[in-house]
């Protein structure tokens, strides 16, 4: 599903990502653990092309991600994203939120898209709040409502970039549970969190990163019970 081939990245002459290579398969839930500013978030955001690699490539689903051939809209129809602040559009209502790209970007019938956006709402357990504005909503419901705009492009693979990392304890488990949700259904995913629980429950394999490279990997309980690598289990030792 995704190839990353000896990835780097700089910024400036900082190189933030220093050669980082895996496969990930359809169906997998991959979640990548590391340090503040090993690269975890620019890796998430080459795979959908918000950020273009110095060196190396990215191929999903047997093509190649590449700025100069690609067509971009079409690569984040099928590589959703969700960030930790949400990004949603404050000034549209919730269901705007939703039908805006499907009805824009894929020229969907804004009939049909507002039919599928109110069936996401639903799974995500929010169809009463379709019409709200997104300030009146708790972090964790613009979380819920951030999924379900992503899941309306029909992608293919979701990308979760510290989902609950904003979010007040009390709100974790409602994302948390939609994502497991998700899982349930075979989505492709690949996840940036420090829940621990949750990359136990879900995740085929869990991604150690520090300072730009991949450090380690393995099952969730390679990982999380028998860490072969000291900066592994230094890391793991301060957040578990
Ligand atoms: P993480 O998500 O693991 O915390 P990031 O990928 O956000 O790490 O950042 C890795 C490093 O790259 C950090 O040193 C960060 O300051 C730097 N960085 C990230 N984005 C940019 C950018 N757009 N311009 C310059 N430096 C950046
Ligand atoms: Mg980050």
């Amino acid at each position: 599903m995704i190839e990353i081939k000896d990835v780097h990245k700089y910024f400036g002459k900082l190189e933030v990502l220093k050669g980082i290579s895996n496969t990930i398969n359809k169906g997998e839930v991959v979640v990548i653990i590391g340090p503040s500013g090993s690269g975890k978030s620019t890796l998430l955001r080459c795979l959908n092309m918000l950020e273009e690699p110095t060196k190396g490539e990215i191929w999903i689903e047997g093509k190649p991600l590449n700025h100069k051939t690609v067509d971009i809209n079409k690569v984040r129809q099928e590589v959703g994203m969700v960030f930790q602040h949400f990004n949603l559009f404050p000034h549209k209502k919730v269901i705007e939120n939703i039908t805006l790209a499907p009805i824009k970007v894929k020229k969907e019938n804004p009939e049909q898209a507002r039919e599928k956006a109110l069936k996401l709402l639903e799974r995500v357990g929010l169809k009463d709040k379709a019409e709200c504005y997104p300030a009146s909503l708790s972090g964790g419901q613009k979380q819920r409502v951030a999924i379900a705009r992503a899941l309306a492009m029909n992608p293919k693979i979701m990308l979760f970039d510290e989902p609950t990392s904003a979010l007040d304890p009390e709100m974790i488990k409602e994302v948390l549970d939609v994502m497991k949700d998700l899982v349930q259904d075979g989505m492709t995913m690949v996840v940036v969190t420090h829940e621990m629980a949750f990359a136990r429950e879900v995740g085929d394999r869990v991604i150690f990163m520090d300072e730009g490279v991949i450090v380690e990997e393995g099952t969730p309980d390679e990982i999380f019970e028998n860490p072969k690598n000291q900066r592994t289990k230094e890391f793991l030792s301060k957040i578990l």
